[in-house]
């Protein structure tokens, strides 16, 4: 039997992620998932920035799947949500994707995550339609759509699902004819199911959240017992001095609170670049 057997799971989404989601899902844990497009996530924020998000990438998808549940009357809430940002600070796009479970029986909620470069995330402040052409060839247009503004990238007057090249030029004549100082702003868009590299990463990611999902408390068998706590301060191969990396990894049950730890996950002892006291 599998794990969520004869059990339905919702699924808020407006951008298509049920084609990731969904087979995995019911294939691997057995229960039949609804896809509800009557909730507007893009009042939670959207990534062309007409809105910002307010909350953390884990609070939004719990919103998500509160409103799912209250216009589904499932047991299992699913949503996604997903981040960009600069690698430590590093100019290089980071995406972290986040797919959250809830279930209502148990008050569980387990996540995976997939975090990786591949982004797709560009933008370009451009001319002349050779630019647009020399754009959309670079990042995988048409699978991967455009968004088009006059001007620059906080325009209110916004075009998305560009993806066709019909669409991309009458955008571009549209865009060039309502700019003021004679730019048009383009990026790739990031909505999941435009952006089939984001849509890869947030597949890997549900991926995660089965592999955590069927990890079982060795004391009473109860799903999702997963490393819940990173205990650093493994020791310096060279001075001794605890440095930043884990010691050790702490698992606990949800459910019995049955508690496993596993010391040295990375080693024995730490490189001293890790050391604050070799290398501070
Ligand atoms: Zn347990
Ligand atoms: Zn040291």
């Amino acid at each position: 039997m599998k794990l969520f057997q004869n059990q339905t799971a919702v699924l808020v989404t407006k951008h298509a992620k049920e084609r990731v989601i969904r087979p995995i899902f019911e294939q691997k844990t057995g229960c039949a998932v609804i896809v509800e497009h009557g909730y507007d996530t893009d009042l939670l924020g959207t990534f062309s920035r007409e809105v910002d998000r307010r909350n953390s990438q884990l609070k939004t998808a719990r919103t998500k799947i509160d409103e799912g549940m209250k216009l589904v009357n499932a047991n299992l809430g699913i949503a996604s949500e997903g981040s960009f940002m600069e690698y430590y600070g590093l100019p290089i796009p980071w995406n972290i994707e986040l797919v959250l479970l809830y279930d209502k029986q148990e008050d569980r909620e387990t996540y995976g995550i997939y975090e990786s470069a591949e982004t797709n995330l560009h933008h370009q402040t451009v001319r002349s339609f050779e630019e647009v052409m020399q754009f959309a060839n670079r990042i995988g247009f048409p699978e991967h759509y455009i968004v088009m503004r006059p001007d620059h990238e906080r325009s209110s007057q916004i075009i998305k699902d560009i993806n066709t090249y019909e669409k991309l030029e009458d955008s571009f004549k549209w865009c060039e004819k309502h700019s003021i100082v004679g730019t048009v702003f383009i990026e790739t868009d990031m909505r999941a199911h435009a952006n089939p590299t984001r849509m890869d990463n947030i597949e890997k990611a549900t991926l995660n959240l089965i592999e955590k999902l069927h990890t079982f408390c060795p004391a009473c068998g109860a799903p999702g017992f997963i490393i819940q706590e990173v205990i650093r301060g493994l020791p310096c191969e060279k001075c001794g001095t605890p440095s930043e990396l884990a010691l050790r990894y702490v698992s606990r049950c949800y459910k019995c609170k049955h508690t496993q730890e596993q010391y040295y996950p990375k080693g024995h002892s730490a490189p001293p670049k890790y050391c604050n006291r070799c290398n501070p």
